[in-house]
């Protein structure tokens, strides 16, 4: 057989969206734009302006943000560069990742065992992979592992003479910054942004917004990804529209104000079911105490706990009071509650932001159950549900970070934000019936002759100046066809134009509804239907 037949006889592939990806469609797209205008409006009259940063970032960015540890950072998100579907090459990019976050200080043993230990791992590992040429396969990476290497032999021979006097401490100093400058050397990755707060803070630095009034505030709204298991609400592209208040002071006011405006957009979108939740998770000062007796009553109950939770109790105690497993309830109730373990700093800030939301004749409920999932976040937590969703019903979550903008290299500074789930939020007017019918034409021009075409054509630019959504067929109809076909697109009106029209100078506008039809001058028309749509 010839090599074009073979290709003749081939069937071209039938390309789907990517599993978790989804096209959005008219008329749901006017939903969408509704919504984004909305946000672009009440966003403005609290005063923020609008930061639109680039969809990928440095995988450190995220990584030293959110957290290496976290889910997000360690299992979804989408580093670029990787074959997803090899394990060995995600792993190997996230170990490097954690890697370069691990705070090394001499003092630290326990630490400089496991960096060492794990370094070595990684070199090896990630020769295997090069040996076997999966993805990197880069002149300078193969470098800088062999430099990798050589240091960390320095590092563990230091390590050895831990006890000798001298300027050990010196050499070891910078044997952990040579180590940690050839692991950037190895292949540094970008990933996908799973989120949006971690960019608006790396802006912030990079644009020495410092320097500007404070607080700046600023909005966002665009798509996120991570690879989580797709289900309703839940997808791998999903959108944000998000804010975030960076600088000044930490007022409790500013927290409040925050949490009103999301509120205020929400009552605008007449959005139903809305239930506010809020909690303080305390600070540097009081969560590690109330972490570490958290753990210890979890251990009194480990054995009626399940697997997540407990291997959470080593891993991330508070993530135990996320559990959604019935039978775990009835111990979770029987918890230490951090409300009551708060330093008096946090207690203070809890209640005068409690004050400012009722100030404000913002409803809350607190929650004291409520912790978020990724690590930056401190005192003020929210989360906002909304009806219609089933168990995916968080349309926002939010909270306050101050640490944040400094762990990623800026100036101390304070910071609150929260985003919305645009998916869920659409999803939720959606089922209570808040989306716009069919998006139909005001005018359908139904035109017959050479004449005619021409009037057609003019009478579609005049109506579209006006601001007119009109349909003008390409080609000639029967007006039967004409009208039939301006029923199928749920047009309001007719336009009719024939030769009769044009030597008369007067055109017949029906309305569809009814049936009824009047002839008007072109200055008529427009005024009649300005007056009726
Ligand atoms: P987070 O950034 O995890 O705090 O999420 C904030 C909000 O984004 C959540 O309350 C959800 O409404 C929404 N969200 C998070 N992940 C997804 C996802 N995979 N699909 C759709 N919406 C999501």
């Amino acid at each position: 057989m010839s090599e074009g037949a073979v290709k003749k006889e081939e069937k071209p592939r039938k390309f789907q969206a990517i599993r978790g990806t989804r096209d959005l469609l008219p008329p749901e797209t006017a939903l969408w734009n509704r919504v984004e205008q909305t946000a672009h409006t009440v966003f403005g009259t609290f005063g923020f302006g609008e930061i639109r940063s680039p969809i990928f970032e440095w995988t450190e960015l995220f990584a030293r943000s959110i957290g290496a540890g976290t889910d997000v950072v360690s299992k979804e998100m989408y580093v670029l560069g990787l074959q997803h579907d090899n394990p060995t090459d995600r792993d190997l990019a996230h170990r490097r990742e954690t890697l370069m976050f691990m705070v090394v200080s001499s003092s630290d043993k326990s630490t400089i065992d496991m960096f060492t230990l794990q370094t070595r791992k990684f070199c090896s590992d990630y020769e295997a992979a090069l040996g076997k040429e999966l993805v990197y396969a880069d002149i300078g990476t193969k470098v800088a592992l062999e430099y990798l290497k050589d240091s960390i032999s320095y590092l563990v021979e230091d390590l050895l003479a831990q006890t000798r006097a001298g300027d050990w401490q010196e050499r070891f100093d910078r044997t952990v910054a040579l180590c940690k400058q050839y692991l950037e050397l190895v292949e540094p990755t970008i990933a996908l942004r799973p989120e949006s707060t971690a960019s608006v803070c790396r802006a912030y630095i990079e644009h020495g917004m410092n320097s500007l009034p404070q607080p700046v505030k600023l909005y966002y709204l665009g798509p996120m990804f991570r690879r989580e298991r797709p289900q309703k609400g839940r997808y791998r592209q999903f959108y944000q529209i998000g804010a975030e208040v960076l600088g000044g002071s930490d007022a409790p006011a500013i927290d409040a104000e925050v949490i009103e405006m999301v509120m205020t957009f929400f009552d605008r979108l007449d959005l139903q079911g809305v239930q506010l939740d809020i909690n303080s998770i305390g600070d540097r000062n009081c969560r590690p105490k109330y972490i570490e007796l958290l753990r210890a009553e979890l251990l009194k109950v480990k054995d009626q706990l399940g697997p997540d939770s407990q291997r959470r109790i080593e891993t991330n105690p508070l993530r135990v009071l996320d559990s959604k497993l019935e039978s775990e309830q009835g111990i979770i109730a029987t918890l230490p509650r951090i409300a009551d373990h708060l330093c008096e700093d946090c207690a203070t800030h809890y209640a005068a932001v409690k004050h400012q939301l009722k100030m404000r004749g913002v409803f809350f409920r607190e929650n004291w159950r409520l912790v978020r999932g990724l690590d930056y976040y401190m005192r003020t937590t929210f989360e906002i549900t909304a009806q219609g969703l089933g168990s995916q019903n968080a349309v926002c979550g939010g909270g306050r970070y101050d640490g944040l903008v400094e762990l990623l290299g800026g100036p101390p500074t304070k910071g609150i934000g929260f985003a919305i789930g645009e998916d869920r939020l659409i999803l939720s007017l959606q089922e209570s019936g808040k989306a716009p019918a069919q998006q139909g034409r005001d005018v359908y021009i139904a035109w017959m002759g050479e004449r005619a075409h021409a009037t057609a054509i003019r009478a579609a630019k005049v109506l579209r100046k006006a601001g007119f959504s009109v349909e003008l067929p390409p080609v000639e109809q029967k007006f039967g066809k004409a009208l039939g076909q301006a029923d199928k697109l749920g047009a309001k009106h007719a336009l009719i134009l024939g030769d009769n029209e044009v030597s008369e100078g007067l055109w017949t506008l029906k309305t569809l509804a009814d049936g009824s039809q009047a002839k008007y001058t072109e200055p008529d028309l427009l005024e009649h239907l300005r007056k009726t749509m």
